[in-house]
């Protein structure tokens, strides 16, 4: 089968003035995907390829640019799962590592457990011979004023997950089919801003923030991580895909069920096993890209699906 990835760039009420650079960075990653798949890689380090580019953005909620906690720090997490075998790797409180998801990836191929937190996850980190950076150079400008922003009028979990101009979102996801079938998925985030210390939400947790089967499809979410994990948001998706229903249908039913329920909202980028697309959100924006037969197709509004031309890179 054609190898597919698609990937999103968090959803939220993302300002007017952060829309373009998140384009340009899901573009981005889609096609270093994209690039990793066609020359037979797996979809596993098509997925952490992906992710490790928009961990690297400004623009986006993931390593450089994480949100920050009330004290005004980062605190990272990430996982990763294969579709194959149903093997898992996450991490999470990470503060000082520019790639949760590459420290995720090794928690599934070199760790006997699923999810590593906080010192255990560094020391372990640091035994896989990542290198630390320092915490304070992982904080961006538009992190501390989405922090300044929400402490003069932020609710938590109570509104639309950015608030006003300051665009604190943008969990990062990628959900990749390669050319053997299988399928892995990748998500990674700084969490919200104004999270308490130790806070830990939807995206290191399997089933919420992730979730592969190659028996059935893959998913990555992003939005409110309270109500994703109180939903199992990814795995109801997966659910939704096993009793019959294609990949968009399943986004958006699970997507409208949880923001029903719970009164928060969410989004989720899907692809069923035979490499049908899912795209959904019930926030007001949520960045995404994917290619497929020499075109780019790329979207942030509702109901958007743009598309250009792909020359491969
Ligand atoms: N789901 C993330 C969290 O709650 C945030 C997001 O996706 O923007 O940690």
């Amino acid at each position: 089968m054609e190898p597919i990835i698609i990937v999103h760039g968090g959803a939220g009420d993302i300002p007017l003035s952060r829309v373009q650079g998140k384009l340009n960075g899901v573009k981005a990653s889609a096609a270093v995907g994209q690039k990793i798949l066609a020359q037979g890689g797996t979809a596993l380090d098509a997925v952490e390829a992906a992710v490790v580019l928009m961990e690297k953005d400004e623009y986006f909620n993931a390593g450089y640019g994480s949100v920050l906690n009330l004290k005004g720090q980062v605190e990272m997490e990430a996982s990763i799962m294969c579709g194959n075998n149903l093997d898992v790797g996450a991490v999470t409180l990470i503060k000082d590592f520019l790639h949760p998801i590459s420290i995720a990836h090794k928690v599934l191929t070199n760790s006997p457990h699923s999810l590593l937190g906080g010192e255990g996850a560094k020391m372990f980190a640091l035994e896989m011979g990542f290198s630390t950076v320092p915490p304070e150079s992982l904080i961006s400008e538009n992190a501390k004023s989405a922090l300044a922003e929400f402490l003069k009028h932020g609710e938590f979990g109570r509104t639309e997950i950015g608030l006003r101009d300051e665009g604190g979102v943008g969990t990062v996801g990628a959900v990749a089919i390669d050319c053997n079938g299988h399928i892995a998925v990748a998500t990674s985030t700084g969490g919200m801003s104004g999270k308490a210390v130790g806070r830990i939400g939807d995206t290191p947790q399997i089933g919420s923030g992730t979730y592969a089967d190659d028996n059935i499809g893959g998913v990555s979410t992003t939005g409110h991580g309270e109500s994703i994990l109180k939903y199992c948001l990814a795995h109801s998706i997966i659910k939704l895909m096993q009793s019959g229903n294609v990949a968009n249908t399943a986004t958006k039913l699970a997507i409208n069920g949880m923001t029903e329920r719970l009164k928060n909202t969410a989004g989720a980028i899907t692809l069923s096993k035979s490499g049908d697309v899912g795209i959904n959100f019930s926030s007001k924006r949520m960045a995404w890209a994917y290619i497929r037969s020499n075109k780019i197709y790329f979207g942030i509004e509702k109901d958007e699906i743009l598309e250009e031309d792909y020359v491969s890179i």
